[in-house]
């Protein structure tokens, strides 16, 4: 393996000059299962730690269709052509079954790709959501390692992913249709409470009152939530991505909520407790995976399930009677 340390050094000059391709190899490397890279995989994070941090880190979601990439599209041009260097990496656990349904589609965001201080990443591939998080979270800080200040997260509006964005980004921005007057209905009340803004696009065309009207009824929607404790009142916005419409807005919006958290000192207090929350998360899913896996819990588990069905065992003594046959357990 002393032939292969100069490759990992090269891969963090590289990255750290801001060099795309080492950072792709890098991202590359994190994502990999095979063992002999694991080693590798942390000596990298380790090396890119004390650079990274040092970005503002914004998640959107939105059911697909709702314009997400064509958004991030303007929106990072906006941000590029500011100055920024703008990362783009998702969160998209069902990728690993359809193929890359976010990001997986090379023709997406081809403006975009093609800017020099724009790096547009796809959802890494995973059988879990945790397992596709976490890669993600690593690939947050080898951006920033980078030298990216903006890292975008995307996430379809789908499922538990968008608590996982929530929870690794400092703001947090939803993108909605105006719909048929039901704006309110068919979401989900969790997802509204996360968001630190709402944006509905296609506000074009023949769209344009309906959104006027969605805008309304969301702000009075977001006002009948407690106060957050970031102090900062949700507001919704209207765009249109399609023709660039109200983006330069909503990171006026953003850079409002990075000032007030920064003064508040919500921005680093939240930082904390996400990186408290992530490494719980590890703990929870490594014990849990390791208990799992050990071939006499699984087959004890196939009996307790088989007690279960016949009604001869309860859940919860079945659990312990698991638990108990655990070699981890040491209470
Ligand atoms: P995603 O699935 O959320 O990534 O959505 P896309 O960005 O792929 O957009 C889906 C479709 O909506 C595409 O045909 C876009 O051209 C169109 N679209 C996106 N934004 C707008 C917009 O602001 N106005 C209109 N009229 N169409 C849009």
């Amino acid at each position: 393996s002393r032939k292969k340390t100069p490759q990992l050094s090269e891969i963090i000059n590289g990255l750290t000059e801001g060099n795309k391709a080492s950072l792709s190899r890098a991202i590359t490397l994190i994502e990999s299962t095979a063992i002999q890279h694991q080693n590798k995989a942390k000596q990298l994070i380790e090396a890119c730690l004390p650079l990274a941090n040092k970005s503002v880190r914004i998640g959107i979601t939105g059911v697909p269709g709702v314009g997400k990439s064509t958004f991030i599209e303007q929106f990072g041009k906006l941000l590029v052509d500011r100055g920024s260097k703008v990362a783009v990496l998702a969160v998209d656990p069902s990728s690993s079954i359809s193929k890359g349904s976010i990001l997986g589609d090379k023709t997406r965001m081809e403006a975009l790709v093609n800017e020099s201080n724009a790096f547009i990443r796809p959802s890494a591939s995973g059988d879990s959501l945790g397992g596709v998080a976490r890669k993600t979270r690593e690939a947050i800080i080898l951006c920033e390692a980078a030298g990216f200040d903006i890292i975008i997260i995307e996430t379809v509006g789908v499922g538990q992913s968008e608590t996982a964005v929530h929870s690794m980004t400092d703001f947090f921005l939803l993108l909605k249709l105006a719909g048929a007057g039901d704006e309110l209905q068919g979401i989900k009340r969790g997802i509204i409470e996360m968001a630190d803004a709402i944006v509905i696009n296609k506000a074009d065309g023949e769209n344009i009152k309906a959104a006027k009207l969605a805008k309304t009824e969301f702000n009075r929607a977001l006002h009948l939530y407690p106060a957050k404790e970031s102090q900062w009142t949700p507001k919704t916005l209207l765009s249109s991505a399609l023709k660039n419409e109200g983006i330069n807005e909503i990171w006026e919006l953003i850079e409002e909520y990075i000032n007030k958290t920064k003064a508040n000192n919500y921005f680093s207090e939240k930082r904390k407790q996400q990186n408290k929350f992530w490494l719980t998360q590890t703990i929870e899913n490594r014990l849990k995976h390791d208990f799992f896996s050990q071939p006499a819990i699984k087959k004890e588990l196939e009996n307790q399930l088989r007690a279960l069905d016949a009604n001869e065992t309860t859940p919860f003594e079945a659990a312990e009677t698991l638990l108990a046959m655990s070699s981890n357990r040491t209470n």
